[in-house]
């Protein structure tokens, strides 16, 4: 680190700081401090996606495990919602929910292994519900509408930023 270097963004100015992320040479000007180094602006608005696909096996077993229990638990949760007012509003929340826990239990990597996770672990409580109108072949849009922004819900949640 002896020999100065420049700033990729400023080629006049000298710096003896690098990005963390991309190793690209930063001024003090530019740099931006984050709990994993000193990044260039460009890595640092991005630490979530950077961090994506580096979900750990555990963290996706996690996930799953989470998953499994989104949608026992959802059986009771979406039989009570297809009874109240509002039925795709509080889905969609209950959804975001799922999504979160999900999420939390692959610590928080997001991306797309937990969408899968969440998105499946979301829809199947809502499948088991509409199985006998769906296999009677009764649609009945209520329950698919709120389904489907349960499951858009949840994907949301596990989205990069
Ligand atoms: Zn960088
Ligand atoms: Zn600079």
């Amino acid at each position: 680190m002896a020999e100065p270097m420049h700033c990729y963004r400023h080629p006049n100015r000298e710096t003896r700081v690098s990005c963390a992320t991309c190793g690209r040479p930063i001024c003090t000007e530019c740099m931006v401090a984050t709990d994993v180094g000193i990044k260039c602006p460009e890595d640092a608005r991005l630490p979530r996606g950077a961090r994506a696909g580096v979900m750990k096996t555990d963290q996706v077993l996690r996930s799953i495990l989470a998953g499994v229990g989104v949608a026992l638990a959802g059986i009771p949760i979406a039989y009570v919602l297809f009874l109240l007012p509002f039925t795709w509003l509080i889905s969609a929340a209950a959804g975001y929910g799922a999504g979160v826990l999900i999420n939390r239990a692959g610590g928080r990597n997001g991306g797309s292994v937990a969408i899968v996770i969440s998105v499946l672990a979301t829809a199947v409580p809502f499948l088991v519900l509409l199985a006998p109108d769906l296999l009677a072949g009764v649609l009945n849009p209520r329950p698919l509408i709120a389904m489907v922004f349960a499951v858009i819900a949840a994907g949301v949640a596990n989205r990069q930023i």
